[in-house]
């Protein structure tokens, strides 16, 4: 048996005694993890299986095992998801820390930075949300101008965000701030500061659907640490870029299921829970709404729903695609006329 086959057998031994057979079922929304200072298990065996995972590093399984990882190759962390998909078992953590500012962390940061920021996320102890748009500044994101200033041992921020999602239940935010307010891709900076800190206002954004996802961030006169820089002071624009590739990479494979789904290809393993169980995040209300009744009519506006949530993350990728490569941007009517 090579090392690999070993690695298999070993982790399939692993996730057949450990994982809960509770947690070997398809996974509404609302019972993901995402961790934080005031985490949230709506399973009562989520939490166990979360610990189970963060013991064997299994949350973050290809970060060093110094930083809360399992040091996994990436051959070994793709046999690990071919054997949770194989067993159905739940990712047993979410969140922008792991998808995300983790991985940019673990290029871009200090020692210091990563001692300190990365094993929180492997342990689900912070949840991160991001600061990248501003109400002036989508698509053209290096129009940004939340600024912070220099004031010797501190940098103070003030601004505004918007789409920030989920931050009205973050814990800490990975924030472009002007630095430099005559050079606009060159006078960007990566800071990552507390949402606790005073000065900081979240007001969250009601959907149609009822839900509150996204929310406007605002900073007034906030506070924030010398050493929460990441990168050097002006450098934050390729760091940024760099992590809009992880949350391409992250979106790609929330959309993946649910693509094929909708194509008639039979997504290997079983149908995305979100497809099967009612979401209670307010869209209920919407479905009712757009189709009162039962049966067929409201299992068609189920389904609609899900393509439309798609073509929302593949739009949030389009974007993302558009923002650190300018050149590919499509006319609004090329794009309507895709779909
Ligand atoms: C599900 C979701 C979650 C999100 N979460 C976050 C988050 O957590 N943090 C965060 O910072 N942001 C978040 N966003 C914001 C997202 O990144 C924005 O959609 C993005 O910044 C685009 O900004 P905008 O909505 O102002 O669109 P705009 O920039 O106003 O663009 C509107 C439309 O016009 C087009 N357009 C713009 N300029 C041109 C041009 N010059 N030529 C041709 N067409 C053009 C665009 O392609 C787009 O189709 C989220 C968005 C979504 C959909």
């Amino acid at each position: 048996m090579d090392a690999l086959e070993t690695f298999r057998a070993e982790t399939r031994d692993w996730l057949d005694t450990h994982c809960p057979a509770s947690m070997r079922t398809p996974m509404p929304e609302d019972e993901r993890v995402w961790g934080g200072r005031q985490p949230v298990f709506k399973h009562p065996d989520s939490e166990r299986w979360l610990r189970l995972n963060i013991e064997r590093g299994f949350t973050v399984p290809t970060w060093p095992k110094a930083y809360g990882g399992a040091g996994l190759t990436p051959a070994e962390a793709q046999i690990l998801k071919e054997e949770m998909q194989r067993l159905q078992c739940r990712q047993p953590l979410f969140g922008f820390g792991i998808s995300m500012l983790g991985p940019v962390l673990l290029t871009q940061g200090t020692e210091a930075q990563k001692a300190r920021f990365l094993p929180p996320i492997a342990r689900g102890e912070i949840r991160w949300c991001q600061g990248y748009s501003e109400p002036g500044a989508g698509s053209d994101l290096a129009s940004l101008q939340t600024r912070a200033e220099d004031h010797g041992d501190h940098w103070l921020v003030n601004g505004q965000k918007i789409w920030t999602s989920y931050a009205h239940l973050a814990d800490w935010i990975f924030c472009l701030v002007r630095t430099d307010p005559k050079n606009k891709h060159g006078g960007i900076s990566f800071l990552l500061f507390d949402m606790a800190s005073p000065g900081v206002l979240v007001r969250p954004i009601k959907l149609i659907s009822g839900a509150s996802a996204f929310c406007e961030t605002f900073f007034t006169d906030v506070q924030v640490p010398k050493e929460n820089l990441v990168g050097a002071i002006n450098g934050g624009w390729a760091i940024a870029k760099e992590l809009l590739q992880h949350e391409r990479g992250m979106i790609s494979e929330i959309g993946r299921p649910a693509l094929s789904w909708r194509r008639g290809r039979p997504h290997q393993g079983p149908r995305p829970a979100r497809h099967r169980d009612p979401p209670r995040d307010g869209r209920p209300r919407l479905c009712a709404h757009l189709a009162p009744g039962r049966g067929r009519k409201r299992s068609r506006c189920r389904r609609r729903r899900a393509v439309v949530d798609v073509q929302v993350l593949r739009h949030r990728a389009e974007q993302a695609e558009v923002r650190t490569h300018p050149e590919t941007r499509r006319p609004a009517r090329a794009r309507l006329g895709r779909r």
